[in-house]
């Protein structure tokens, strides 16, 4: 077999991997759908102002470290530690919370609505610490080659950790905390993987763990948009080259091999092995036909929330609002339980603001600020109607005007929204799911769509929906075990 690798698409789990392949002696190419590399990693501009399109923050930076190491580069960009994580605020009172990564700070800003603050979370955070070094490298950084390899994997967790297998995330915070507030702030942890707290496993409460003790919480000077900057001039000095524009819809195939992919115009991609960094289960079933990944197979899965999301450039300084802030109302149960399924108005919605030009200033003119909304709603499968766009937008906006103390429509030089319906479209996200796949128990780890092809020998997947999950840190993880996993049956080229 030879060495040519054509991966398609350009996020980060494409671009870390072509450059772990580049470094393995593999020959590289790439076809991306989008005008632009990055995937969700992506940037807008706008009248004068810059925005990050989907990622603000990410935590488990080592994993970029043990990257560029292995793929024989410097980081190309440069993290920063955030010290408060983020603000919560919630409806009907003028009190925000700020979450401190520094544990004493933080158990002075929970004195008051949570007796004996600090003992509690010590004890959460050493039960989520014991939880996580029990998994980190027997669960969920691995390869899986059958279900038996999983079975097995999971034998090896010591059985004390097995009632979180049952317990979702909120029982676990009922477990330690008495006040609502406490509990439905550190259980917004499931919302970042896409999810709610009410049905995501106890065991994604190892996130709490990351984010206050273990890494914290990190943004890139400049803007996220930097590391697929940087990601790119080093594929450029490799001349790897990247064709943009260029959706493959379909496939040619000779004896349990894919021959090539097939683009948009009919042209055929030829490589001996192909790497699909389009969503691992939407490529299953779009473009290679795999009858467990039909649309109503696909629709039979759990996904992970989607996003609408505002991109608004405002002519005044807001200096009083930090970085990082969630909107929360004052029925999270309620809310939470039902905002998937498209069973709540979005009247009073719940959204998380980030102040972009607070952290980086030329990403707005002097005097402006540049502000990213994420408001997270229905995927298409239970709200394919966008007609009331505006209105829900207007509503987001009265509402944050109102909590921010400004009159935000008035300011309003620049806005940009995009619905899930923009999101999937620009990036084949199934049903505008913004995350991908979920992380129900069925979908995690070796229950996963795996990251080589159950029919083509030469065909494997990185990304969100294939192991080990969504997120940044998980998408380098991922092309660090695809690449194993090409070395493993391909041979190891040079390193
Ligand atoms: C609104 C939003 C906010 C987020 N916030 C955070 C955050 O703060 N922190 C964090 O860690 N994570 C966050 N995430 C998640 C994170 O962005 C993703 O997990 C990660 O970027 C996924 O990378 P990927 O390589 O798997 O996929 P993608 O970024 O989706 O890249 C896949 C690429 O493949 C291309 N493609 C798809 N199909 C084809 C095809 N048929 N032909 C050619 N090209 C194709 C796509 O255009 C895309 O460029 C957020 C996601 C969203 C949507």
């Amino acid at each position: 077999m030879g060495n040519k690798v054509l991966i398609t698409g350009a996020g980060l789990g494409g671009l870390t991997a072509a450059l772990r392949l580049a470094k393995r002696g593999y020959r590289v190419e790439i076809v991306e759908k989008h005008s632009t590399a990055g995937g969700r990693l992506n940037q807008i501009k706008k009248d004068g102002f810059t925005f990050d399109m989907g990622p603000t923050f990410f935590s488990m930076t080592y994993e970029f470290d043990e990257f560029v190491k292995d793929a024989g580069i410097q980081l190309p960009f440069t993290f920063r530690e955030l010290d408060v994580l983020y603000t919560v605020h919630f409806r009907g009172t003028e009190r925000k919370y700020i979450i401190y990564k520094d544990l004493d700070k933080l158990a002075e800003e929970f004195k008051d609505v949570e007796p004996d603050f600090r003992k509690k979370m010590d004890r959460f955070l050493k039960s989520s610490a014991g939880f996580f070094y029990d998994v980190e490298y027997k669960v969920l950084k691995r390869n899986y080659d059958n279900i038996w390899d999983y079975l097995l994997a999971m034998a090896r967790v010591p059985p004390r950790h097995a009632p979180r297998l049952w317990r979702s995330v909120w029982n676990e915070m009922e477990k330690h905390f008495q006040s609502r507030e406490v509990k439905e702030i550190f259980s917004l942890v499931a919302f970042f993987l896409g999810a709610t707290p009410f049905d995501t496993p106890a065991i994604y409460s190892i996130l709490s763990y990351t984010e206050l003790v273990h890494d914290g919480y990190h943004n890139v000077e400049g803007g996220m948009y930097k590391i697929t900057e940087g990601l790119l001039s080093e594929l450029k000095k490799q001349d790897i080259p990247i064709h943009y524009n260029t959706e493959i819809v379909d496939s040619r195939q000779n004896n349990g091999k894919i021959t090539s992919m097939v683009d948009h115009n009919g042209k055929e991609w030829q490589a001996d092995i192909f790497l699909v960094n389009s969503d691992a289960a939407w490529f299953r079933g779009k473009v290679l036909k795999h009858a467990a990944y039909t649309d109503e197979k696909l629709d039979k899965m759990q996904w992970t929330l989607a996003p609408l999301t505002l991109y608004l450039g405002i002519n005044k300084k807001i200096d009083d609002v930090p970085l990082h802030n969630y909107f929360l109302g004052d029925n999270f149960e309620e809310y939470s339980k039902n905002v998937f399924k498209n069973s709540v108005t979005f009247e009073k919605p719940y959204y998380y603001v980030n102040v972009v030009s607070r952290s980086d200033p030329s990403s707005a003119p002097e005097g402006m600020e540049s502000l990213f909304v994420l408001c997270p709603v229905p995927d298409l499968r239970f709200k394919s109607d966008w007609s009331d766009r505006d209105e829900i937008v207007s509503n987001i906006i009265n509402d944050l005007s109102e909590r921010m103390n400004i009159d935000l429509k008035k300011h309003l030089v620049s806005q940009t929204v995009l619905t899930p319906e923009d999101w999937g479209n620009a990036f084949n996200l199934y049903k505008g799911s913004g995350l991908g796949l979920g992380h129900s128990l069925k979908q995690t780890a070796g229950l996963r769509p795996k990251n080589f092809d159950e029919k083509y020998k030469n065909v494997y997947y990185v990304g969100a929906s294939t192991i080990p999950g969504t997120g940044l840190p998980m998408a380098v993880i991922s092309s660090k075990l695809v690449v194993e996993r090409i070395t493993k049956n391909h041979g190891l080229l040079h390193a």
